[in-house]
């Protein structure tokens, strides 16, 4: 399969995880550093052998400067949980590292990164997966998969199977967990949920694979 920015392209480098992070807050490589309050990089232990990657920090996020502690965070620890994966010991991480969006009123609407943000963003996510070398790298939603696997990679179609693509993890593709927010039917909801914790199994039972 194609590899998209994260793993095609050079990333940044540097003596640790932490030395990255500091450099990334300075990054001007797109816009996006204009109007958010701050970058929002990834955390989670240095050696976890599972991986994830959403799109882009929301309001919350933003605010707060961490990675999924706004809705859609909360309702993916509960599914992590669900699927009995202690979150404490995964990499929770985004595409891009800060906040886009539209300011509406008093609120800010979040607004999908584009094709060259998420490029110039894969600069700090390569870094981030070669300092963590996970086992497993799980793409929560669209753009995710677009910076692992291109633009030709689809979540409907690639979804819930493990993709190798010549490198040391298997990758993953799922939803992002706030796509489950938005469904408004309560059966529905619950159906894509269940799918959602299979999939975070599958992740799991992957990385036990490549330990064994
Ligand atoms: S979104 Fe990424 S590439 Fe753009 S300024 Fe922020 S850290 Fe840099």
């Amino acid at each position: 399969m194609k590899l998209g920015p994260a793993l095609a392209g050079e990333h940044a480098g540097g003596p640790s995880l932490l030395a990255i992070s500091q450099q990334a807050e300075g990054c001007q490589r797109c816009e996006l550093y204009k109007n958010a309050t701050q970058l929002v990089f990834g955390e989670g232990p240095r050696d976890a052998r599972l991986f994830f990657i959403g799109e882009q920090p929301g309001d919350r996020e933003d605010i707060e400067g961490h990675p999924f502690v706004g809705p859609a965070g909360i309702l993916f620890a509960q599914c992590l949980e669900e699927a009995g994966i202690d979150r404490s010991e995964c990499y929770v991480t985004n595409a891009v590292k800060h906040f886009k969006y539209e300011q509406r009123g008093k609120r800010r609407i979040h607004s999908k990164p584009n094709a060259g943000e998420i490029q110039s963003c894969a600069w700090w996510l390569g870094a981030e997966l070669e300092k963590v070398r996970p086992d497993v790298v799980v793409a929560l939603g669209a753009t995710a998969t677009r910076t692992l696997l291109g633009s030709s990679a689809k979540v409907t179609r690639d979804r819930g199977r493990a993709i190798h693509t010549g490198r040391d993890f298997d990758i993953l593709v799922t939803i992002h967990p706030s796509y489950l927010l938005r469904i408004r039917e309560r059966g529905d909801a619950s159906q894509e949920r269940q799918r959602f914790i299979a999939d975070l199994r599958m992740a799991a039972s992957l990385r036990s694979e490549a330990r064994a």
